[in-house]
C-alpha cells in the first residue's frame, strides 16, 4: 500500500486525469500529470506537471523516476511507451490492457477467447480483404478503423447500395474492422475496478444515451432485467481477470432486445459513462482508480440514489448558472478555456426526479 504522501503519476491531463487528481487528495497523495498541455483540466488541480509529448523518451523516464506509481486517462500512449516505464516503476494498469484496448480486432479476439461474445467481425487491410469481409459479415454492417477512433469517428455504416470503394478510400486506413450492425435495444457499460491482491468489484451497470456518436446521458442504475445485468457485470469480471487489470476497465456493451449482450468495446481507465458514481455511488470511480492504483483495498460500491448524468457538450457549459441553482443537481466543470462543439466541457448530476 503506498503511505500518504506518495505521488500517483497520471499520464495524460483531461478531465479524467483531473477528477482522479481530486478523488486521490483525501487518501493523501499528490499526483504528478504528464501532458503535451500546459495548465490542462488535470494540471489545475494537482501538485505538480511535466509538459511534454508522448514520444519525448527521456522527459517521460524522468518524469517515472519522480513518481511511486504510474496509471493514465487515455489509452492512445504508444505501447512501447508504457513497457519502458514499467521497467523504472510500477505501471497500473500494465501494457497488455493498453495493447488489447488500442486495437478493435485484438480487443474483440480476446473477448472471443474469455467467453465474452461480440458482433461477428472480420480484418480488412485492403480494399480486396474489405469487399471479402462485407461478404463474409453480410449488410448492413460497420467498418470502423482499428486504432484511434472515438465519437464515431473513423468508422461508416455500410448497407445494401454502399458502394464499397468509396467508403474504403474515405477511411484512408490499412487496417480496419467490419463488424455485423446490431439492432441494439440500448448501449449499457460496466466499469470494473480491480485491486493488486486480485479482487474485482464491478460498479452497477449504466445506460448510456448517445447524441452525434458522443456519450449525453447515462442513466444509474440501468433499467434492465436482474439476469441481463448479471450476464454483463460476469462479461465484464472476466474481462478485468483475463487483462489482469490493476486499476479500472471500462466495458461498452449492446443489450438486446431478447436479453442478449455482446461486447462493443473496453477502455483500460476512468470512463465517462462512470461519472454517476461521483453523486450516487458509496465509492466514486475515481477514488476507485486511485485506491486500485495505490494497492488499497477497493471501496464499496453501493448505490446511495439513482442518477441520471448529463454531459455538457460545448455551448450546453452555458447554462452553469440554471445549474448550480437547481436544488440536488450536482456540477462538474473540467476548467477548460475554450468551448469547441463537441467538446466535453462539464457534467451534471441529477436525482431521477430532476430529469428533463
Ligand atoms: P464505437 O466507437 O465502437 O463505440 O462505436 C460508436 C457507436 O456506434 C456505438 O456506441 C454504437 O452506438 C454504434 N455501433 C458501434 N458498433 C456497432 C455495431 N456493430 N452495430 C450497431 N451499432 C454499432
Amino acid at each position: 500500500m503506498l503511505p500518504p504522501g506518495s505521488t500517483i503519476g497520471i499520464v495524460g491531463g483531461g478531465q479524467l486525469g483531473r477528477m482522479t487528481a481530486l478523488a486521490a487528495a483525501p487518501l493523501g497523495y499528490r499526483c504528478h500529470i504528464f501532458t503535451p498541455e500546459a495548465d490542462g483540466p488535470a494540471s489545475q488541480v494537482s501538485a505538480e506537471t511535466t509538459v511534454a509529448g508522448y514520444d519525448d523518451l527521456d522527459t517521460i523516464e524522468t518524469f517515472a523516476r519522480s513518481v511511486d506509481v504510474i496509471t493514465y486517462e487515455f489509452e492512445n500512449i504508444p505501447v512501447s511507451t508504457v513497457e519502458r516505464l514499467a521497467q523504472l516503476v510500477p505501471c497500473r494498469p500494465g501494457p497488455r490492457a493498453l495493447e488489447v484496448a488500442q486495437h478493435r480486432v485484438i480487443e474483440k479476439t480476446f473477448a472471443a477467447e474469455h467467453g465474452v461474445p461480440t458482433a461477428p467481425f472480420a480484418a480488412a487491410q485492403n480494399l480486396a480483404e474489405f469487399e471479402a469481409a462485407v461478404t463474409k459479415i453480410g449488410r448492413p454492417s460497420i467498418v470502423k478503423t482499428c486504432r484511434l477512433g472515438y465519437d464515431g469517428k473513423g468508422q461508416r455504416r455500410i448497407d445494401k447500395a454502399s458502394d464499397l470503394a468509396e467508403i474504403w478510400a474515405s477511411l484512408a486506413t490499412d487496417d480496419a474492422i467490419v463488424e455485423g450492425f446490431i439492432a441494439f435495444e440500448k448501449e449499457v457499460s460496466v466499469i470494473v475496478a480491480r485491486g493488486l491482491d486480485g479482487t474485482a468489484v464491478p460498479f452497477p451497470v449504466v445506460e448510456n444515451r448517445h447524441v452525434n456518436h458522443i456519450l449525453d446521458t447515462t442513466i444509474a442504475p440501468a433499467e434492465i432485467s436482474p439476469d441481463t445485468a448479471e450476464t454483463a457485470l460476469r462479461y465484464a469480471v472476466a474481462l478485468a481477470e483475463g487483462l489482469e487489470i490493476v486499476g479500472l476497465l471500462a466495458v461498452e456493451l449492446f443489450v438486446g432486445a431478447d436479453g442478449s449482450v455482446l461486447m462493443n468495446e473496453i477502455a483500460p481507465r476512468p470512463h465517462n459513462s462512470g461519472h454517476w458514481t461521483q453523486d450516487g455511488c458509496v465509492t466514486s470511480q475515481f477514488e476507485q482508480h486511485a485506491r486500485a492504483v495505490a494497492g488499497l483495498p477497493l471501496g464499496p460500491v453501493d448505490i446511495i440514489r439513482s442518477i441520471e448524468m448529463q454531459n455538457l457538450i460545448g455551448d450546453a457549459v452555458d447554462t452553469w448558472q440554471e445549474i448550480v441553482a437547481e436544488p440536488g443537481a450536482k456540477l462538474h466543470l473540467y476548467g477548460k478555456t475554450e468551448t469547441r462543439p463537441g467538446r466535453k466541457m462539464g457534467h451534471v448530476n441529477r436525482p431521477p426526479a430532476n430529469r428533463r
